[in-house]
């Protein structure tokens, strides 16, 4: 994956944000011993029926619209294909996404992935048109980091046509937009705007973050970004584990700290301000909540479930 970074982010790294920096900016030395896989969650291989699609669980799929994204998030759990065309979809790849979908209709919930949909907004405003005529579809999901990448996009043309498209989404399906926020430094005044100006179509914002290793790897960081997204409406939902894809070993926070960390930030957080902690196994299983300190015996025993750190390690 090339280095790719907007100039809003620039600015944010030359004004000193070292979090900012380590989730875009390659590292000088990089290290070549790689112990993952390039896909462990197998979404190539198991679970694409169809140019784009994602099937892994019954009733919701991802729709990976592009792999394209306004800057590439060093971190990402899909480096190999970010920056490629290879997931370019063309108009005929929309058509037959939205027959696979027409065709199952125990699909109520369609996550628009990428790469960033928001990036390459005039696909995903087809992928969208095509979406409202499945009466079977009820909830749109839609992941992004456009609003932190470049804020300043939404004052385009294409955006403001978005926009009016949540608006009218948001009064037929249950419409979520959620947005990948690692860190309090990203979220400046001109972001919180755009947040704002997104929940203003009656789309309801959720963030996900993900454990990154000298980013957000510490309970100060996570508790203000929490409370900063809490007091602005907006719902902090999933903190993930990293998962263990190629390239990403130097971005892994030991399991221990994180349970630490999630553990703390459950005393000093409000609940509706405080993220679900999960782990996407590569067994399928999905995204999973492993045990934290607050009992004993979990985590090495099997009181919970068969959850082992060496297990899942690759
Ligand atoms: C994360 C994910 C989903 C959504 O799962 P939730 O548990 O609803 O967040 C769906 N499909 C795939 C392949 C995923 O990785
Ligand atoms: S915006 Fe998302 S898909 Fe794009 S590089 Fe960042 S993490 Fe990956």
């Amino acid at each position: 994956m090339k280095e790719r970074i907007t100039k809003y982010l620039d600015t944010l790294i030359n004004k000193g944000s070292v979090a900012i920096k380590l989730q875009f900016k390659k590292p000088r030395k990089s290290s070549k011993k790689y112990r993952f896989k390039e896909d462990p969650l197998g979404e190539e291989e198991k679970y694409s029926p169809i140019k784009g699609i994602v099937h892994k669980f019954g009733n919701r799929i991802l729709w990976k619209i592009t792999y394209r994204c306004a800057a590439h998030c060093q971190h990402c759990t899909r480096t190999r294909q970010i920056g490629t065309p290879d997931g370019d979809l063309t108009n005929e790849n929309i058509l037959s996404g939205a027959e696979y979908i027409r065709n199952h209709p125990e699909i109520d919930e369609v996550i628009l992935s990428g790469g960033d949909p928001m990036f390459t907004v005039l696909d995903t405003m087809d992928a969208l048109n095509e979406l409202m005529k499945i009466e079977t579809v009820k909830v749109i999901r839609i992941g992004t980091r456009m609003p932190l990448h470049s804020p300043d996009s939404f004052k385009t043309k294409h955006f403001k046509e978005l926009l009016k498209k949540l608006r009218l989404i948001a009064k037929k399906r249950r419409l979520l937009v959620l947005v990948h926020i690692n860190h309090p430094d990203e979220l400046t005044r001109k972001v919180l705007n755009v947040l704002h100006t997104i929940k203003k179509t009656g789309a309801e914002i959720l963030t996900q973050t993900v454990f990154l290793k000298g980013v957000n790897d510490n309970v100060e960081a996570l508790e203000k970004m929490c409370i900063t997204l809490y007091h602005n409406g907006i719902r902090p939902y999933y903190i993930y584990r990293c998962d263990y894809v190629r390239g990403l070993e130097r971005f892994i926070v030991p399991l221990r700290k994180e349970k630490k960390i999630m553990t703390d930030l459950r005393k000093r957080l409000s609940g509706p301000a405080y993220p679900i902690y999960v782990i996407d196994l590569p067994d399928g299983r999905g995204k999973i909540p492993p045990p934290l300190d607050f009992w004993k015996n979990t985590g090495s025993s099997r009181t919970c479930f068969d959850f082992d750190e060496k297990k899942i390690r690759i």
